[in-house]
């Protein structure tokens, strides 16, 4: 047995060698103030931001259950469905997006994904780590699938699920939803599956007039809360396949099964803990959702709509051009701008930064190099920021020698 002298004598070593690790981070944290446009996240709303600087209460504390169930009617008002299978899956979009093809796929179930930018392309790829059968629908990017060819999908596949993106943030398209498909997914036993992380908020989203059997979406985009927390639902169909499943999901943490017990879907009354609610982050999305109420959807949609007009009104007076060839497919919250030949795309981005603190993001997957990103969500969808990154951009393509199309072609010295 060691005796007390050596034990001290042990003791003061750990002691040394604490010491001899510099202390590091020192003094309050620091954060320049920046205005952010590109695809999120988007500047926070300042309520939101308070509501989350509020005290911790304990995560299966009344009051707190009363905070989680006012997020759930928030969320029936946001996704525009009378489905009580609302929750906020704790982690970002990619979070929701895990949480659907987990639960709603068995191994050896066919998938049919459209691919026309990234997200498609990881649903892909998750989807088969998930062990279903995928089939890629592909759109080059910059384009979105006719409602025709989705039916024709469906009905020649029959699959256990149909994958779209609604606001496709890499390249700037918004996919229709509307016309019959959830319906004609329904009559295949195909459940309908949405991407709404770039869009929810900022456009349009009517779950149960569309048919959608589970929605996902983030909280850092037209929400204006900070990154970290999924708004997320299931139709009844979507609740039932969940229920019946064979196996059971391969992820614990995602486990809707388990999270639907701390949310209380089937068992109002009775909470039961799965892992620790995340406190503050509810505050935060509880926050945002009582915002979206207080606006309206409407009103926020016609927000989205014209902050999106007056940004392009001054990127063509600029002489600059949309990615998306056809009109009907442009995304209001997420805007994709050519990048000129003979135009460094990254210094503009670099510059608008570096003098305007103002972000102006690059491409995504299939298109880096060729476009700029101009995030119109949440807080930011207004014509003060609209404008902000307007003198960004003229003042950055002016160092570039860009004179604007009609004047020359490409570069010109200034
Ligand atoms: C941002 C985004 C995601 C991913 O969200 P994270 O919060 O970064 O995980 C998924 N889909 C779309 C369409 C997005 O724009």
């Amino acid at each position: 047995m060691a005796s007390v002298a050596s034990a001290s004598a042990a003791r003061a070593e750990e002691m040394a060698k604490v010491e001899g690790i510099e202390l590091t981070p020192q003094g309050p944290i620091q954060v320049p103030s920046r205005l952010l446009m590109g695809p999120g996240p988007t500047s926070a709303h300042p309520r939101i931001l308070a509501a989350q600087a509020l005290p911790l209460l304990g995560h299966m504390h009344p009051p707190f259950i009363k905070i989680m169930d006012e997020i759930k009617a928030g969320l029936q008002y946001l996704f525009q469905t009378s489905s009580p299978y609302t929750l906020m899956i704790s982690g970002t979009g990619h979070a929701g997006m895990e949480a659907a093809i987990a639960n709603l796929l068995e191994p050896g179930e066919k998938v049919v994904v459209g691919v026309n930018g990234i997200w498609g392309e990881r649903v892909a790829d998750l989807a088969d780590r998930y062990q279903a059968e995928v089939i890629q629908l592909k759109k080059a990017a910059g384009g979105t699938f006719s409602i025709e060819e989705l039916k024709a999908a469906v009905a020649e596949h029959k699959p256990a699920m149909l994958f779209l993106v609604q606001g496709e943030s890499s390249t700037g398209t918004h996919q229709a939803l509307g016309d019959g498909l959830g319906a004609a997914c329904k009559a295949a036993g195909t459940l309908l599956v949405v991407d709404t992380v770039a869009s929810l908020g900022g456009v349009p989203v009517f779950a149960d007039a569309w048919g959608v059997d589970a929605i996902y979406s983030g909280s850092q985009k037209c929400l204006s809360g900070p990154p970290g927390a999924s708004p997320f639902m299931l139709s009844q169909r979507a609740v039932d396949k969940l229920r019946s499943r064979r196996t059971k999901p391969a992820t614990y943490n995602l486990d809707l099964n388990l999270i639907a017990d701390y949310w209380g879907w089937f068992t109002p009354g009775a909470r039961k803990y799965h892992h620790t609610g995340m406190v503050s982050t509810m505050y935060a999305m509880r926050e945002a959702l009582a915002i979206v109420g207080e606006e309206g959807l409407p009103a926020m949609w016609d927000r989205h709509l014209a902050a999106h007009q007056l940004l392009w009104a001054g990127l063509t007076e600029l002489g600059l051009e949309p990615f998306v060839p056809d009109a009907k497919d442009r995304l209001v919250t997420v805007n994709t701008i050519k990048v000129p030949a003979g135009v460094d795309w990254a210094a503009v981005c670099t510059d608008a930064m570096a003098t305007y603190s103002v972000e102006i993001a690059g491409g995504l997957g299939p298109s880096v190099g060729k476009v700029w990103r101009i995030g119109i969500m949440g807080a930011n969808a207004k014509p003060v920021a609209v404008e902000s990154v307007l003198t960004a951009f003229r003042g950055a393509l002016k160092k570039q020698g860009w004179a604007g199309a009609g004047k020359a072609a490409g570069k010109t010295e200034l």
